[in-house]
């Protein structure tokens, strides 16, 4: 039996390094979520846990080294075909990164004039979750405001 374990070990596969890229799953012909990870393989793992709000059949993933390249091609696909799990991260299609830019609270792409309230401009959130966080901050401190952000987060960014 050792010598078993010692070949299957030599022979193992590493679950991390070579399936960096952007995944794609589908269920049945319909693109449901596109997302990107370093290990592709572990990401979807994770979309298969019981606790997981996604349903799919397939999955499929294009090979991609570099975080920048992934994440642009993510933005670009998820933002051709609107896939229902990704909410929020797609932009109107009149929007670009020149005029627009998605709220890190709530995702949605907003104007950039969204963002300049307060006397300040370039906000990282759009007016209406400013203006929630600040309600929830009056109400319960500081680990309220956290709260509010974390659960409208948790709604559309995946881990
Ligand atoms: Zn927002």
């Amino acid at each position: 039996m050792k010598n078993k374990i010692d070949a299957l070990k030599l022979a193992s596969q590493p679950l991390t390094g070579n399936c960096s890229g952007v995944y794609f799953l589908f269920d049945e012909q319909e693109l449901v979520y596109v997302g990107e990870g370093w290990n592709c393989f572990l990401r979807v793992a994770e979309h298969t846990k019981k606790d997981s709000d996604k349903v799919f059949t397939k999955w499929n993933f294009i090979e991609i080294r570099t975080k920048k390249e992934r994440k642009r091609v993510e933005r670009e696909e998820i933002s051709r075909f609107k896939p229902k799990y990704n909410k929020g991260l797609y932009r109107e299609p009149f929007m670009n990164n020149a005029n627009g830019k998605a709220c890190s609270i709530c995702g949605k792409w907003h104007r950039l004039e969204e963002y300049t309230y307060g006397n300040r401009a370039n906000r990282s959130y759009c007016k209406k979750c400013n203006k929630e966080e600040r309600a929830a901050y009056r109400k319960g401190g500081t680990s309220a405001a956290r709260e509010y952000r974390e659960n409208k987060r948790s709604k559309w960014k995946s881990a």
